[in-house]
């Protein structure tokens, strides 16, 4: 075995992490809903959020059966609603094409929705003991460090380098312990800040350690300033209800229920003509600004008390919801944010 995955093994086996509520399963399904929650989020936050998911859809079957409604609502909070949106499509690609049987190698795993190639060797290698290479965001950054890799990891060249070193690492047998291993590495000693290189298994040999260039490794994205786009959303107020409507999908907060948006801005007061809506009173509340990977959103809600039109019926992809009930809807984040405050606000003047 190579010195590298014999360090990470026997670490892994000692101080790494045993107990969290996927481990100990060879259950494909388990370990896919973790994997895929823990792309973009930390173990901490998921913990609750998986515990919850699984007891909603306990199998592949009860998830492909659901509506994507149910999907995203029950993923509302954890952020990366692609991710909830090719949960649900991968779920029904198993059930429809592989009889609700997960296929059983990386190589397959990573032609369904959602799942990459890491992703794909991760399932492999815990759930069917494959000898498949693992290069997620932790892993890479170890490898940066201990090999000393320059450049973004991101880019084309460097990333088939590192997946070379991934796959040349791989032990012969211990699979499980050291794909683990590489992961909790990564997690809790190799972090982004303040690697704790003095406890860390492999740090003899670690060239960033040894040239003391631990906070260089890995080298950043190339500087470029994110573009910066303006909406106006509209909070539009009927009583206690407010009006939602649904984000096409694909696309940013797709299938999600938004507000409705006037995007780059609105010179004099909304037309809401083609809502059936007639309009008593605005109100402009602060605006903020909401991060994308690729722009900057600024978003300035405006808050507009209104009335139905005798004549005009509820259409397809619009909804009136009650403000007690926006807790448990599948809303993007900053707008549940933007309804939390305004409820808060309405309560507040009530008892005022
Ligand atoms: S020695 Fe430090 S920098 Fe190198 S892999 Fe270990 S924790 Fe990371």
């Amino acid at each position: 075995m190579g010195w590298l995955s014999e360090r990470v093994i026997d670490w892994q086996r000692l101080h790494g992490r045993q107990d969290l509520a996927w481990q100990r399963t060879r259950d494909p399904y388990r370990i896919w809903v973790s994997e895929i929650m823990l792309q973009q989020t930390q173990v901490s936050a998921v913990i609750p959020f998986y515990l919850a998911f699984l007891e909603r859809f306990p199998d592949v079957r009860a998830l492909a059966a659901a509506s994507q409604e149910q999907v995203l609502a029950a993923w509302s909070g954890l952020g990366y609603y692609t991710r909830a949106r090719n949960l649900h499509a991968c779920a029904q690609r198993i059930v429809n094409d592989f009889g609700a049987c997960f296929p059983q190698t990386a190589e397959l795993l990573e032609q369904l929705p959602g799942i990459g190639r890491s992703t794909a060797a991760a399932i492999a290698a815990f759930a069917f003991g494959e000898r498949a290479a693992i290069l997620d965001g932790n892993v890479k950054r170890v490898f940066c460090r201990f090999f000393g890799v320059e450049g973004y990891p991101d880019s084309a060249p460097v990333l088939r380098g590192l997946w070379r070193l991934a796959e040349q690492e791989l032990p012969e047998i211990g699979i499980e312990g050291y794909t683990q291993g590489l992961m909790d590495l990564g997690a809790t000693l190799c972090t982004r800040q303040k690697p704790d290189c003095a406890v860390c298994p492999i740090t003899e040999r670690c060239v960033a350690r040894l040239n003391g260039r631990t906070a260089e490794l890995p080298m950043p994205r190339p500087r470029r300033a994110l573009p910066s786009r303006s909406t106006v959303m509209l909070v539009l107020m009927r009583g206690d209800e407010v009006l939602l409507q649904r984000r096409p999908s694909p696309g940013i907060w797709g299938g999600l229920w938004c507000l409705p948006q006037v995007d780059g801005g609105l010179i004099g007061e909304p037309d809401l003509a083609g809502f059936g809506l007639r309009m008593h009173a605005v109100t402009e509340l602060e605006p903020f600004e909401h991060v994308f990977t690729h722009f900057r959103l600024m978003i300035r809600p405006l808050l507009l008390d209104v009335s139905l039109f005798d004549h005009v019926a509820e259409t397809d992809g619009q909804l009136w919801l009650e403000l007690s009930e926006i807790d448990s809807a599948a809303l993007p984040r900053p707008v549940k944010t933007l309804l939390q405050r305004v409820r808060a606000q309405r309560s507040m003047a009530v008892k005022t």
